[in-house]
C-alpha cells in the first residue's frame, strides 16, 4: 500500500513538469480543405494548392488560457472514406470532421466518420471529444449545407459545431484547434 502511494506522488510530480500534449486528427471528404485548415493553423497563411494525397502529423506548441500545450496535428488523406483507421483511433485525443459547406456530398460522408469515430470511442474512458466543421464559409454564395444541418447534425452526435473558412481569418481557426484542446481537458 505504502509503495503504491509513493508511486502516485511520482506520477503527480512527473505531470506537473511534462507539458501537456494534444493529439488531434483531422478526417473528412477529399477537398474539404483539411490541409488548408492545418497549413492554417500551423503557419497563419492559406496555401491553395497542396498535394491531396499527402498526410503528416504536424507539430505546434501553444498556449490555450495560459497553459502550454504540445498540439499534434494529423493531417488525414483519406481517398475514399475511412480506412485503415487504426492509424489514428488509438492515437487521438480528440478530432475535428471537417465538410466544406458549399459541396453537400463531403457533408454526407461525415457521418461514416461519425460513426467511426463513436463506434471506437464507445466504452473509452475518456471519449475523445470530436468538432464538426463546415468550411469554405467565404463560398457563402455556393452554399448546400446550410448551417442549421450543419447545426442538426453535430447536435446528433453530441459535439461542438463551427463554421469557417480557410482563407479568411487566422484566429478563427485557431480557435477551433484551441477549443479541441478545450474539451480534452475537459474530459
Ligand atoms: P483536403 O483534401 O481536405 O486536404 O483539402 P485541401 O486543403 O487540399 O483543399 C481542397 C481545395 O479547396 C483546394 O483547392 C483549396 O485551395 C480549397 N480550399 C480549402 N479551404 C478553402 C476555403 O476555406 N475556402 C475556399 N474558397 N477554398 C478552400
Ligand atoms: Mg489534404
Amino acid at each position: 500500500l505504502m509503495f503504491g502511494k509513493a508511486r502516485t506522488c511520482n506520477i503527480v510530480t512527473v505531470t506537473e513538469h511534462e507539458p501537456s500534449e494534444c493529439n488531434i486528427v483531422i478526417l473528412g471528404a477529399m477537398g474539404s480543405g483539411k490541409s488548408a485548415l492545418t497549413v492554417k493553423f500551423l503557419t497563419k497563411r492559406f496555401i491553395s494548392e497542396y498535394d491531396p494525397n499527402l498526410e503528416d502529423t504536424y507539430s505546434s506548441e501553444e498556449v490555450v488560457d495560459q497553459q502550454p500545450v504540445l498540439v499534434k496535428v494529423m493531417d488525414t488523406a483519406d481517398q475514399d472514406g475511412p480506412v485503415n483507421c487504426e492509424r489514428y483511433l488509438g492515437w487521438a485525443n480528440a478530432f475535428i470532421i471537417v465538410y466544406s459547406i458549399d459541396n453537400r456530398n463531403s457533408f454526407e460522408a461525415c457521418q461514416q466518420y461519425f460513426e467511426t469515430v463513436t463506434l471506437y470511442s464507445k466504452g473509452l474512458q475518456p471519449e475523445a471529444p470530436v468538432i464538426l466543421l463546415g468550411n469554405k464559409v467565404d463560398m457563402e454564395r455556393y452554399r448546400q449545407v446550410s448551417k442549421a444541418d450543419g447545426a442538426a447534425l453535430a447536435l446528433r452526435f453530441g459535439c461542438l459545431f463551427f463554421e469557417v473558412s480557410a482563407c479568411l481569418d487566422f484566429l478563427s481557426v485557431q480557435h477551433i484547434f484551441h477549443e479541441a484542446v478545450r474539451e480534452v481537458r475537459r474530459e
